[in-house]
C-alpha cells in the first residue's frame, strides 16, 4: 500500500513536471518562473490538480491570467481535464505581488548551508537538485563531457578545463550536467558559491538592472560566485550589451580562478553572431560535445526512470521506445511520461499497442513537411486577406502584422533560413524577417489576445504536418 502510494506519488510528480514543461512552451520563462515555478504539488487524481501556493495572491493571479493556458496543458498532458486546487502555504504573507517570487522559488529546499545572501538576491536562480551525475547515463555520445563534468565539479578552479564547455543538440542532457556540476560541488563544498542561469535570465537580469539603476549591484553578484554555471550561451548571439557584460565577468572570474562551465547548443566556432575575443577566451578551457545515445544507452535512460518512478513496464515496450525514438532524451522521457498517466490515471496496459500510438504522436515518421506556402494560406485566410496581399509590397497596418505573424509562424514552424523565409514574401531580405519576428515576439509578451490566436495558428499547423 506504501509503495502503491510512493508509485503514484512519483508519477503524479512527473506528470506535473509535464504540464509546467507545456506551461513553458506557451508562456514566457519570466512569467513561468514568477507564477508557476514555486507552486508545489500536493496531489493528483481522478478529479484535482491540488497545488501549494505560497500565497493568496497566486491563485487569483494565475485564474485572472492563465487560467486557459493552464487548463489546456493540463488536457495536453492528461489527454483529460482537473479541476484544480489550491493550498494556500502561509497565512501569514502579505498578499502581495511585490515580491520576488521569480527568484526565491518556495519549492527550495533551503538548504542550511547555501549562503542565504545567495537566495535573496535578486538574481537568484535555482539549481534542480533533481539532476544529478547519478542518474545520468553515461554511453558512447557523452562519456567525455560527463568525465570532464566530473572532474571540474570535483576540483572547480584547478583544472584545465576552465571554462569548460559543453555543446550539442537539444535535449542532449546539456541543462542536466551543467546542473549536475553544481549539485555535486556543492554537496562535496558546501560553502561554494554556485551560480546557475540561463543565458536568457542573465539576459533579462542585466536589462532589467540598466532599467533599475543596479547594473553595480548586478556585477557584484555575478562576479562573486566561486562556480558560474551558464547554460545556453548561444542566446548571446546579437546581443552586444550582454556580451560585452559577460566578457568582462567572465575576465573576472577567470583571472581570480573560479570555476566558469558554460554550455551551447552550436560548436563554438559556429556561433557567428558572437564577439571574436569571446569566442578565443572560450578556447582556453576545454571544449566537449555530448551527441544522441546509442540504442543501449537510450534504452540504460528508460530503465533507470522506470526505476526512479518505481514503475514497471515490459522490456519489449521498452525496447520499442528505444528503437524508435533516435533523436534526443527528452522525448524519450515524454514518451515514458505519457505512458506512466496512461497507465495511471485511465488503466491503460502498458502493451507495445499504446507504446506505438504514443511514439505515433512524438514522431510521426510519415509527417509531411510543412511549407512556407501553406503557411502564408493559412494566416492569410484567418486574417480574411488573400495570400497574395502577404506577398505584395504593401504597407498597410494590417497586412503588415498578418504578414509578421506569417513569417514568425514559418520561423517557428520550419527549418527554413530567414533568406528563403524571405523569398516567399515577395522577396524581402533576412533583415526584415528578423525586424518581424522580433516584433511579433515583443508583442506576445503583451498581448494576450495574439498570444491564443498565435497559439491556436500554431497548433493548427502542427497537426496538419
Ligand atoms: P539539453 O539541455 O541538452 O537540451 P536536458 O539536459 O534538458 O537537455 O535533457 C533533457 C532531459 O533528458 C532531462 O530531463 C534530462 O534529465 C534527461 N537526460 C538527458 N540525457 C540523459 C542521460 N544521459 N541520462 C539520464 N537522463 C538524461
Ligand atoms: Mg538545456
Amino acid at each position: 500500500m506504501e509503495s502503491e502510494l510512493a508509485h503514484n506519488l512519483s508519477t503524479s510528480e512527473s506528470v506535473w513536471k509535464s504540464i509546467q514543461q507545456v506551461l513553458k512552451e506557451y508562456i514566457n520563462i519570466r512569467s513561468f518562473n514568477t507564477w508557476f515555478a514555486p507552486l508545489e504539488l500536493v496531489n493528483l487524481d481522478a478529479q484535482y490538480l491540488e497545488l501549494r501556493v505560497p500565497n493568496r495572491f497566486f491563485c487569483e493571479w494565475i485564474d485572472n491570467h492563465y487560467a486557459k493556458i493552464f487548463n489546456n496543458a493540463i488536457v495536453q498532458v492528461l489527454g483529460e481535464h482537473r479541476k484544480i486546487k489550491y493550498h494556500i502555504k502561509n497565512h501569514n504573507l502579505p498578499d502581495s505581488p511585490y515580491m520576488d517570487a521569480d527568484l526565491q522559488p518556495s519549492s527550495v529546499n533551503h538548504r542550511t548551508n547555501f549562503p542565504q545572501a545567495t537566495i535573496n538576491s535578486p538574481f537568484y536562480t535555482r539549481i534542480n537538485e533533481r539532476y544529478t551525475f547519478n542518474n545520468f547515463i553515461v554511453g558512447d555520445g557523452n562519456n567525455f563531457a560527463y568525465a570532464a563534468a566530473r572532474a571540474v565539479a570535483s576540483s572547480p578552479g584547478r583544472t584545465n578545463y576552465n571554462p569548460l564547455i559543453i555543446y550539442g543538440g537539444t535535449g542532449l542532457g546539456k541543462t542536466h550536467l551543467i546542473q549536475a556540476i553544481g549539485n555535486f560541488a556543492l554537496a562535496k563544498y558546501p560553502l561554494t558559491k554556485v551560480y546557475y542561469t540561463s543565458s536568457e535570465t542573465f539576459t533579462s537580469h542585466f536589462i532589467n538592472s540598466i532599467q533599475q539603476n543596479r547594473i553595480s549591484e548586478f556585477s557584484a553578484y555575478y562576479r562573486s560566485c566561486d562556480i558560474l554555471l551558464l547554460d545556453d550561451i548561444h542566446f548571446f548571439s546579437n546581443k552586444g550589451k550582454t556580451q560585452e557584460e559577460f566578457f568582462h565577468t567572465f575576465n573576472d572570474l577567470h583571472q581570480n580562478g573560479k570555476q566558469i562551465v558554460l554550455t551551447s547548443d552550436r560548436p563554438i566556432n559556429e556561433l557567428v553572431a558572437l564577439e571574436e575575443r569571446l569566442i578565443s577566451r572560450f578556447k582556453w578551457g576545454l571544449i566537449v560535445d555530448v551527441q544522441p545515445p546509442d540504442f543501449e544507452t537510450r534504452l540504460a535512460i528508460l530503465r533507470k526512470k522506470c526505476d526512479e518512478s518505481d514503475l514497471d513496464i515490459p522490456g519489449d515496450v521498452l525496447e520499442y521506445l528505444a528503437a524508435n525514438l533516435v533523436e534526443n532524451v527528452r522525448e524519450l522521457e515524454g514518451a515514458l511520461t505519457k505512458i506512466m498517466a496512461q497507465v495511471t490515471f485511465t488503466a491503460a496496459e502498458p502493451t507495445l499497442e499504446l507504446a506505438r500510438q504514443i511514439v505515433n504522436e512524438i514522431a510521426r515518421p510519415d509527417k509531411k513537411i510543412l511549407t512556407i506556402e501553406h503557411i502564408v494560406e493559412y494566416t492569410a485566410k484567418i486574417f480574411h486577406l488573400s495570400p497574395d496581399h502577404l506577398r505584395a509590397k504593401t504597407r498597410k497596418k494590417d497586412i503588415v502584422r498578418a504578414r509578421q505573424v506569417a513569417m514568425y509562424l514559418a520561423k517557428h514552424l520550419t527549418n527554413y533560413s530567414l533568406i528563403t523565409i524571405g523569398l516567399h514574401f515577395g522577396g524581402r531580405d533576412h533583415s526584415t524577417v528578423i525586424h518581424s519576428i522580433n516584433t511579433i515576439e515583443k508583442l506576445l509578451k503583451q498581448d494576450v489576445n495574439l498570444r491564443h490566436q498565435i497559439e491556436s495558428m500554431k497548433k493548427h499547423l502542427e497537426f496538419q504536418k
